[in-house]
């Protein structure tokens, strides 16, 4: 036998069994996000690899080790997109959307890829849904999304098991003076700062602030607070932010230490976590991005985006026992055949109640074999009723109706009359 291929580490087959799951999150999302006025865009898996060294920035995790970066046959640097807000930004510059003061409320779902190591809830190859919004500065925008994403939680069930955390870091000014004396202060007591930030100290700094060492932690609950550096602007924002936020009845944790990993975020940031997942607790996470549209060779237009892991909320569904029991529900009528003649009916009688009953979720038996092991294949797909067709009722223009889950006698129907018994009997599956 031939060696079989293996799938690369940490990219997963999504197998039968999960896609129903995948299917109502993403449709849920969707229709939430097109409710609030959302369209969405769909735009390359792979761009050049100039794109995200200049949005992400340089010292970043994801510019630094886990872009996924390739020479292509006319050797241009080209990478899989590590994210999906560069793209968006360059797809809109390109094709006019952000033109003449344009407002843009858009979606977009699909894999993303980093070289992380593999390990529950972080892949390399993992799946976004990423909403970002255009030409719009004022805090009200931030609210919405915000807003928009707590209903999300309530559709799907997840609400009690998520927390807002929430922050501003800033203008560009604010952040610049900050960095400088957080530096001042951590160079002072660089011994007990773990290696991964001191080495940060000299590249970015704002990121030791989200560092996991308990040491680091410490020594930061003495260093200069963010918050006291921001500027009018910023502050005038957030507090606007908060009343929003408090009218709309959604509680939120106010993290000084929220910064985020890539460098184009300004004022609001936010993330979405949970104590469900272990380590990889943030489900969705997001902030302002002002300066990005220009950094990216557009007029200056303001942004705001947030993405949310789709790996990471299918664990959180089923973390919380929030897998509605109908996504998985099997066919409603299996069709149980015998004989040449009663093939054709079959045939025929299955693409007329298909037609007549659109909801109708209906498995005719392809293969062959007797009626016994049909019985046992329409049994264990857990549809509700059995159509039996042999070639006698085949002839007749009549069909057998058993009951697979229900007490009920085995009656036999002209062909003509089954579509009205199943959308009485079956009312609720089709409606
Ligand atoms: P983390 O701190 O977990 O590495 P991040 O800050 O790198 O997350 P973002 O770039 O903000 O993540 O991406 C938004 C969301 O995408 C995350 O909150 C998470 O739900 C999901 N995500 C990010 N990286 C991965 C990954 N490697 N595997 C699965 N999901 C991921
Ligand atoms: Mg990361």
């Amino acid at each position: 036998m031939a060696k079989k291929i293996q799938s690369i580490r940490g990219m997963n087959d999504l197998l039968p069994s999960e896609s129903a799951l995948w299917q109502y999150l993403e449709q849920t999302v969707a229709n939430v996000l097109g409710r609030y006025g959302y369209q969405e865009i769909r735009f390359p898996i792979v761009e050049q690899t100039e794109l995200f060294k200049r949005s992400i920035g340089e010292v970043t995790d994801i510019v630094e080790k886990e872009m996924y970066t390739f020479a292509d046959r006319n050797d241009e640097s080209i990478t899989l997109r590590p994210e999906g807000t560069a793209c968006c930004v360059r797809a809109c510059l390109q094709h006019g959307l952000l033109d003449n003061q344009q407002v843009q409320r858009l979606w977009y779902a699909g894999p993303m890829f980093r070289y992380e190591k593999p390990q529950k809830g972080r892949l390399r190859q993992f799946h976004q849904i990423g909403v970002e919004s255009f030409g719009m500065a004022s805090a009200d925008i931030d609210a919405e999304m915000i807003i928009l994403t707590a209903r999300l939680w309530q559709q799907l069930g997840v609400s009690d098991a998520l927390t807002l955390e929430l922050n501003s870091i800033g203008s560009l000014e604010a952040r610049a003076a900050y960095k400088e004396a957080l530096v001042a202060y951590l160079s002072a007591r660089v011994d007990q700062l773990d290696e991964d930030s001191v080495k940060r100290l000299g590249t970015n700094p704002l990121r030791i602030l989200d560092s996991k060492s308990a040491s680091t932690q410490a020594l930061l609950n003495d260093a200069p607070s963010l918050t006291d550096y921001l500027d009018e602007q910023s502050k005038q924002d957030f507090a606007e932010l908060t009343g929003l936020l408090d009218a709309a009845g959604i509680s939120y944790r106010i993290n000084p230490r929220l910064v985020r990993g890539l460098d184009y975020y300004n004022k609001t940031v936010f993330e979405w976590v949970t104590d469900k997942l272990g380590a990889q607790g943030t489900v969705c996470a997001g902030g302002r991005y002002d300066g990005l549209v220009e950094q990216l060779g557009g007029k200056p237009v303001p942004g705001i985006g947030f993405a949310m892991g789709v790996e990471r909320l299918c664990l959180l569904s089923e973390a919380t026992d929030n897998i509605p029991t109908s996504i998985t529900a099997g066919p409603d009528v299996y069709v149980v055949v015998a004989g040449d003649k009663a093939k054709l009916a079959a045939v025929a009688l299955a693409e007329q109640l298909r037609s007549e009953l659109p909801n109708l979720k209906l498995i005719t038996h392809c293969g062959g074999g007797s009626f016994k092991s049909q019985f046992k294949k329409a049994d264990k797909s857990g549809a509700a009723i059995a159509l039996v067709l042999g070639d006698d009722e085949a002839e007749q223009g009549l069909v057998n109706i058993k009951w697979l889950r229900a007490e009920k006698e085995q009656q036999t129907l002209a062909q003509s009359a089954v579509s009205a018994l199943l959308s009485s009997e079956l009312a609720a599956e089709l409606s």
